[in-house]
């Protein structure tokens, strides 16, 4: 099956916008077995959005547009394919209902021009939106009668080389979707995935699994079980690697029916390869891994952090339901803070530096007993790109963990930019949480 993408939108070639539903949908397709073979980000004009829809339906049984199905002059995708397909427009009430609905609950009017959002071209299914205003469109295209619909809205017979003729007789999909993020993601998750399995199902079963593992390079990730996936590669897996920062996600993933076994046997070689550096599958977060593991066991946590500013504090609020188990954090950036917020003696700063195995320790310590908490994470490191000595490097960072029990302290060495300093120190430390909580 050919997939393509068209992401519109002129802020996105501006370079004002990252366009993530590139990646975030070529990912979301992939997993379910639709690989996306073309993608491309074209500005809103006409001339552009066409002329990409119009290559796309030569070669692809599935198109997605994104973007430009808003209220506003230079929303047009939604015009411009009804146009090119020759199928009129016609305001669909429900949706019109809808989009009242949308701006009652805020108390606003519905502003006249939103009605533009409500039009659906001849023959598409509307794909609700509640998270907006502009809905989601799915639309079938076939090679009716070996007709092809032209520009100008009349049915035509077409020459086989013609630049409209479908690529094959099967059924097309062209389905459109909103561009802000917050709404593509649920419609597409909600509504466009039961379509396209019942619509366009793939041509072969499809599994594919990914185990997020931290801790571990990207390479030697790769080095540790390639060897022993070769014979399950030669029977169909395919292995794919995923490196983020202090996280490498490996997926797995077969087609046909063997599929289900070649997948689940690659999976128990991973996981008896990696054990407990997996910490989750799928779209799992460490953050979420953390919160749920302190939840069920009832545990509390407290943060003090230097270096990493608050960044551990900021995933873990991420996560729905953290504030049951954080009970918060301190950024103690300075070594006056480090001493009167959590008692850290000054002998130890003066003697070991505020970058030191010593002052971990004392700011986990007295993180848990100001907060009276069961667990307490402290970092503190050199993000450079000064302050480095011989002895301390940039990028190294002390991470302590606080228990009842005991105290732990690690020395990192992260030597990356500062954010990249920042983000692999989170990680770390949460990690160092995530398997004592596991223990
Ligand atoms: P709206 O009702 O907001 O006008 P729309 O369907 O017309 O919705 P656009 O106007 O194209 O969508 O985009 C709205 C916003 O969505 C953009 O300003 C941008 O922030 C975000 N957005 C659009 N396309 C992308 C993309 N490919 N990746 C990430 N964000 C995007």
């Amino acid at each position: 099956m050919v997939v393509e993408l068209i992401n519109t939108g002129s802020e996105l070639l501006l370079g004002r916008v990252l366009n993530t539903h590139q990646q975030w949908l070529c990912r979301q397709l992939a997993d379910l077995g639709y690989v996306v073979t073309r993608q491309v980000a074209v500005p809103d004009t006409a001339v552009d959005i066409q002329q990409s829809v119009r290559e796309a339906l030569v070669r692809a049984d599935l198109i997605i547009t994104t973007g430009g199905l808003g209220p506003t002059s230079d929303d047009i995708t939604r015009e411009l394919i009804a146009e090119m397909l020759g199928r009129k427009l016609h305001e669909d009430a429900a949706s019109v209902e809808e989009i009242k609905k949308f701006f009652a609950l805020r108390n606003r009017p519905m502003p006249e021009r939103n009605r533009v959002q409500a039009m659906v071209p001849e023959g598409a299914l509307v794909l609700a939106n509640p998270r907006g205003t502009a809905p989601g469109l799915a639309i079938e295209i076939g090679n009716e009668d070996g007709r092809w619909r032209m520009e100008d809205g009349k049915k035509q017979r077409v020459p086989s080389s013609s630049l409209y003729l479908p690529s094959s007789s099967s059924k097309k999909l062209l389905v459109m979707l909103p561009g802000p993020p917050r709404e593509l993601r649920p419609m597409f998750t909600e509504t466009v995935v039961p379509l396209l399995q019942r619509e366009l199902p793939p041509k072969e079963k499809f599994i594919s699994r990914t185990l997020r593992t931290t801790g571990l390079g990207e390479s030697s990730v790769q080095e540790k079980i390639a060897g022993p996936l070769t014979a399950l590669v030669q029977a169909g897996l395919e292995v794919g690697y995923c490196a983020h920062m202090g996280q490498v996600d490996v997926r797995l993933a077969a087609r046909g029916d063997a599929g289900e076994k070649i997948v689940r046997d690659a999976e128990m070689i991973v996981r008896a390869q990696f054990g407990s550096a997996i910490f989750g599958e799928g779209d799992d977060a460490l953050e979420a891994v953390v919160i749920r593991l302190l939840t069920e066991k009832k545990q509390t946590l407290v943060l003090a952090e230097s270096c990493t500013g608050g960044g551990i504090a900021d995933q873990l609020t991420n996560v729905p339901g953290a504030s049951a188990v954080l009970l918060g954090g301190f950024v103690t950036y300075s070594n006056r803070m480090k001493e009167k917020i959590l008692g850290v003696r000054s002998e130890t700063l003066a003697q070991d530096g505020a970058v030191s195995e010593a002052v971990a320790r004392e700011m986990a310590d007295g993180a848990r007993r100001v907060a009276g908490s069961d667990y307490a994470i402290a970092v503190t490191g050199i993000a450079g790109p000064s302050g480095g000595t011989a002895e301390k490097p940039v990028g190294t960072v002390f991470i302590a963990l606080a228990s009842e029990r005991s105290t732990h302290v690690w020395k990192m060495f992260n030597p990356w930019d500062r954010l990249a300093f920042k983000e692999v120190t989170v990680r770390q430390a949460l990690n160092q949480l995530r398997l004592r909580l596991l223990a």
